[in-house]
Order: C-alpha cells, then sequence, then structure tokens
C-alpha cells in the first residue's frame, strides 16, 4: 500500500495521503496535517493559532504542521520560533506528531523541541541535507520524509535515505506535481530492495508513529 505522508493536494494514487491543509478547511479530504508553515505567519497568527487548536482536535487532523523554522523566510525569526512552540505544545497535549519544515536552523530546531520538552514524533519533511545534519537528526530520533530530490543524481536526499536506516523514512509529493509511486520505486533503487519492501516497512513506521494501521484507516 502506497502513503504520502506529506501532499499538498489529493493526488488519489496512494491508499493513504496526508493532505496538508493552512487556513482553509476542505471537506472532502479524509486525513491531513495542519499549521503554520514559517512563510505564512503575519500579523493575524493570534488568530490562526487559534484556529489551528481548534482544528487540532478533530480526528481527521492526525498531525500538526507543516510548521518549523526558516532562515530564509522574511518573518521575524523569533516571531517563527514562538510560533513553532505553540505548535509544539499543541502537538504534545493531543499526542499527534508534527510535520516540520526547516532550514538552515535545524540547531534552533532541536533546542526549541528539547527546551520545550517534546514527547511526539518529529517528522522532517521534504529532506535534502547533508550526512552530517541527517546524523544530528538520526540521533535525536526524528524521522525524515523525502521527496523530489531523491530523484536527483547523488542528491543529499539520495545519500540520507541510505544512512538513517529503514525505520525512520517516509515518503512524500509535497506540493510538486509528481507520483508518490515513483518515489516509492526511486527509493527502493537506492536502497536496493524492490519497492514493495519500501510500501511495507512504511506501512510499518507509519503505525509506530500514527498509533494505527493504515489498512483499517482504509476499510473506515
Ligand atoms: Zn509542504
Amino acid at each position: 500500500m502506497f502513503i504520502n505522508i506529506h501532499t499538498h493536494s489529493q493526488i488519489f494514487d496512494a491508499h493513504l495521503e496526508l493532505v496538508n491543509l493552512f487556513l482553509e478547511r476542505n471537506d472532502r479530504v479524509k486525513y491531513y496535517s495542519y499549521g503554520l508553515h514559517p512563510w505564512h505567519i503575519d500579523g493575524n497568527y493570534k488568530d490562526d493559532l487559534e484556529h489551528l487548536r481548534e482544528i487540532a482536535h478533530e480526528k481527521g487532523c492526525l498531525a500538526i504542521g507543516e510548521c518549523g523554522l526558516d532562515k530564509v523566510s522574511k518573518v521575524d525569526f523569533e516571531l517563527q520560533e514562538k510560533v513553532f512552540v505553540e505548535h509544539v505544545k499543541i502537538a504534545n497535549r493531543l499526542k499527534k506528531p508534527l510535520i516540520i519544515h526547516c532550514v538552515k536552523a535545524f540547531n534552533e530546531l532541536i533546542n526549541c523541541l528539547n527546551h520545550n520538552n517534546n514527547q511526539v514524533p518529529v517528522i522532517i519533511h521534504g529532506f535534502n541535507n547533508n550526512d552530517n545534519i541527517a546524523r544530528v537528526l538520526n540521533n535525536e530520533g526524528y524521522y525524515f520524509s523525502f521527496g523530489k530530490d531523491l530523484l536527483g543524481y547523488e542528491s543529499n536526499a539520495a545519500k540520507a535515505i541510505k544512512t538513517i536506516g529503514r525505520k525512520r523514512f517516509f515518503l512524500e509529493t509535497d506540493d510538486k506535481d509528481l507520483s508518490i509511486k515513483y518515489v516509492y520505486l526511486k527509493a527502493g533503487e537506492l536502497l536496493g530492495v524492490n519497492d514493495e519492501i519500501v510500501q511495507l516497512q512504511i506501512e510499518e513506521n507509519f503505525k509506530s508513529v500514527f498509533n494505527f494501521a493504515p489498512k483499517m484507516a482504509n476499510q473506515k
């Protein structure tokens, strides 16, 4: 079974798609994550966080995010941290995983999570950073989600998927026009296994992070 852990719109080519929603509701979406992306924090952030607190309770809201820290974003970094900490608190209160967007701020990210005594699983989405960063995040026990960068020849993502260990990764399409099946194929190729093995592994990883079996989800 194909699981797409992070997509911005339904593509309907996976058995389970976790659709990233932001400030809009889409009742046709079965499973979603919800959060304030560090690019989209503005003067309304207090209202937006209120909105998040409501939506986060919903059964279909499986994860909090994408949220995180981005040094390239024009949004004031201190404000980003403040908003991110609220996400961490909400996720921990509800025991839902965090889906993280992080650009050039991994130290700050780890500090924020540790200072707030984070206990929920952390998924770094769209990972395409160097080995060193992969190792540090791996030591923290975080999960990685890989997308289009896996397709790049000798990309950081393609290296990282081989080093982080099979229990720690997911696959995604993000906002790209791409079939998740193709990403699975590529992951299998890099790991030297066929893509059915990748599917089984990600089902296992999904179960341990989200506490339910994706097959059951499908039958509901
Ligand atoms: Zn995204």
